[in-house]
């Protein structure tokens, strides 16, 4: 499908209610793309088996049209789309670029912190890449438990976010299929987008560190590449990172408190920098209008309720 410049998507995964963070982050995403004239697709990134449930989406698609966030066609299921996503990973393994890594969650933990660990948090050392093939294959014949990793051997990818500016992060061997034989989230993610021509991904800057490993894997597989809008988060009320405990609140513990949808929808429009006069409640149509991104704040933002 061709890649249009304004074309986005929001992408919740269905594991529980949408809370104010994530409203805002489909509120931005919908406002970029229709205040540049593009479609807005809902794609469900329901690929983890354990905790996908269909209850959560209906609630979160529920939770998006009462703000008054519409999308264009159905909402594209990932697990609808494993065939694509098997494509890319036979594509990878053909060019020598994934190896199976035997190492549990705690081992890869622990070499991460060693003192001559990788360079990124986090990042994975390369343990397993080491094994010469045939060893390699052997523990896979023997049936040991694996995932499946790029080998990116050292590379770094930089791009120009939208709103964050500049990022250039290390791209490590990133896992691309998990233990349980189910497509990683980058992989999913990269194919994904690609295919369903998005032009635009606007998301929560929690996940600009991995952005540089999206891109490398576009560029490896020879898949187009969105540009990246990534919006700074919403703090609780303590200033931590949003969890229950310091108001990760979803609509019916907003109305609960006073707040309807309107007043939620008007809330987050003005945390994007959107100027609402007091007591207006401008509809979506009317938000797109006013909403200009480079206002949107570049700093996480604690909200008033
Ligand atoms: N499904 C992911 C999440 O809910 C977002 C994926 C993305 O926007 O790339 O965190």
């Amino acid at each position: 499908m061709a890649t249009a410049p304004h074309d986005g998507r929001y992408a919740p995964s269905p594991t529980g209610e949408l809370h104010l963070g994530n409203l805002r982050t489909a509120l931005a995403a919908w406002l970029f793309a229709r205040a540049g004239g593009g479609r807005l697709l809902l794609r469900i990134d329901d690929l983890d088996p354990d905790r996908s449930r269909p209850e959560h989406e209906h609630g979160q698609l529920d939770a998006l049209r009462s703000l008054g966030l519409t999308w264009d066609g159905e909402p594209v299921r990932q697990s609808a789309r494993i065939d694509r996503h098997r494509w890319a990973l036979d594509r990878l393994a053909g060019l020598d670029r994934t190896y199976p890594c035997f190492c549990s969650r705690a081992e890869v933990r622990a070499a991460a912190q060693a003192p001559h660990g990788p360079a990124v948090d986090g990042a994975y050392p390369g343990t397993c890449a080491r094994f010469a093939p045939t060893e390699a294959a052997r523990r896979v014949a023997a049936g040991e438990e694996h995932c499946l990793r790029v080998r990116a051997e050292g590379a770094s990818r930089a791009y120009e976010d939208l709103l964050l500016g500049p990022v250039e992060e290390a791209v490590d061997d990133f896992v691309v299929r998990r233990r349980d034989g189910v497509p990683a989230y980058n992989l999913a993610t990269v194919v994904d987008d690609a295919d369903l021509g998005v032009g635009e991904v606007v998301r929560g800057a929690d996940l600009a560190e991995t952005t540089p490993r999206q891109l490398w894997l576009a560029d490896t597989l020879g898949l187009p590449a969105p540009r990246f809008a990534h919006v700074p988060l919403v703090l609780g009320s303590d200033g931590a990172r949003l969890a229950k405990r310091n108001g990760a609140l979803g609509l019916p513990a907003l109305a609960a408190r006073g707040l309807d949808a309107d007043q939620v929808r008007t809330l987050l429009a003005a945390s994007l920098g959107i100027d609402i006069a007091p007591g207006d409640t401008p509809d979506p149509a009317e938000l797109a209008r006013r909403f200009d991104s480079r206002r949107v704040p570049r700093e996480a933002v604690q909200l008033p309720v």
